[in-house]
């Protein structure tokens, strides 16, 4: 294939994945089609012959642990549909990351009827799960038990033992003594945490430990280049811990900002969604981007942008980073302290912020409000009365704080 031909099946290729059909993008794929078998019973295997193949998701080692997984991570934010999974397998997404309380428990079990249907299958997955917010190693011990049984299978790859940590006085002996011998079992392959909530913090101190396999973290084009999660990310890669970059995306609303943003990657033959993964995936010491799909054709465009080996442009970068400063005051970036700091009696403010996005930005209502219902009742109590003007002059993001506590009580209580 000569270089124009080359260039012209890319944009084309990244254009309709991101915007039209599977059977245009796959279309547009053929010139890069390879084999790629799934041990998978697959219903559709017929229409499929017909379909021309993608090459596997390019692979990259997770940390020094001895594993390759997929650039790109199905992530499960709503069960998943069998015809999801299939794909994602036959593209070589093996990598696929849920948890015990996700779509209300309901993704594990779609895991495991997947499973049951397909056992052949379990050796070639990657899984993950997450507890719920577990203390003691009994906790650990009995929601791991859960998370085998709801997925029909005897060991998780990477158990995420610490669920949205925020704290590293989270990572305690017990939990230390739990994961070893919890691996000595074989009921898990590896033990790491995943974390929202300073972020920075949390993976500096990991690197530290020796004894963390891989982190799950919020990354995308607004935090990763901020100074103190540079080192982090350093620190973490030295040691030799995996990385798994998670809440890519970063949207806020339909802005202007937004219009124009998307405008711009289109011109390009990105989407704007496109670009934001590549934006954290060209830091080769992130691992794998995990991003929640619950359809075909939002997986079609994801794999696109990952096969796609065009590299942002020094403009692109200039359009992303000045859509971050445009859009900040929207987007709670995980500082905790710093807002914790000037805010004792409420130390829930990111999290506030993070259930609002989830309500506002990722259509997940239900699971907004039955976050924020976690907040003790007397915290929830005193939201509306307090005064945030110390925590908003401190907040790197610039985000009027008391505004948005006031309207995520109005639409998450
Ligand atoms: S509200 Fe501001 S200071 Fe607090 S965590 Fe979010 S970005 Fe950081």
């Amino acid at each position: 294939m000569n270089g124009k031909q080359n260039k012209i099946d890319r944009r084309d290729f990244l254009k309709t994945a991101g915007a039209a059909s599977i059977g245009s993008v796959l279309a547009s794929a053929r010139a890069i089609a390879g084999p790629n078998e799934p041990n998978v019973v697959d219903p559709n295997a017929k229409e499929k012959a017909q379909e021309p193949k993608l090459p596997p998701v390019p692979r990259r080692k997770l940390g020094k642990t001895g594993v390759e997984v997929p650039c790109l991570a199905l992530g499960f934010g709503a069960a998943g549909e069998p015809t999801v999974l299939r794909k994602a397998l036959e593209w070589g997404i093996n990598h696929w990351d849920t948890s015990l309380v996700a779509a209300g428990g309901n993704s594990e079990i779609s895991i495991g009827e997947f499973i049951s249907k397909n056992p052949k299958v379990r050796k070639d997955l990657f899984i993950v799960t997450k507890e719920s917010d577990s203390k003691t190693a009994a906790d650990l011990e009995k929601c791991l038990q859960k998370s085998l049984e709801k997925m029909h299978t005897t060991y998780v790859d990477l158990y995420m033992g610490v669920y949205r940590m925020s704290e590293p006085e989270q990572l305690t002996d017990e939990v230390k003594k739990w994961a070893e011998n919890a691996k000595k079992r074989k009921l898990i392959r590896l033990f790491g945490f995943s974390t929202h909530k300073n972020v920075d913090r949390c993976l500096s101190a990991a690197a530290k430990l020796g004894w963390i396999d891989a982190v799950q973290m919020t990354c995308n084009f607004r935090t990763i280049r901020d100074a103190n999660m540079q080192a982090a990310i350093e620190a973490c890669h030295k040691a030799g811990i995996g990385l798994i970059a998670m809440k890519t995306q970063a949207k806020m609303t339909d802005s202007d900002e937004d219009k124009k943003l998307t405008e711009h990657f289109l011109k390009r033959g990105f989407t704007e969604g496109q670009a934001k993964i590549k934006a954290v995936l060209e830091d080769e010491r992130i691992s794998t981007a995990c991003v929640a799909m619950q359809n075909v054709a939002l997986l079609t465009t994801n794999v696109a942008a990952v096969l796609d080996k065009t590299k942002l442009s020094q403009t692109d970068v200039t359009f992303l980073d000045t859509y971050a400063q445009a859009s900040c005051s929207g987007y709670c970036a995980g500082c905790a302290y710093i807002c914790d700091e000037a805010l004792t009696e409420a130390p829930y403010v990111s999290d506030i912020m993070r259930y609002l996005m989830y309500y506002n930005s990722y259509g997940q209502q239900e699971r907004a409000k039955e976050l924020f219902a976690t907040i003790p009742s007397e915290a929830r109590g005193r939201l509306l009365s307090m005064d945030y003007s110390i925590a908003e002059a401190r907040c790197p993001q610039h985000m009027p704080i008391g505004k948005l506590v006031n309207e995520a009580v109005s639409k998450l209580a």
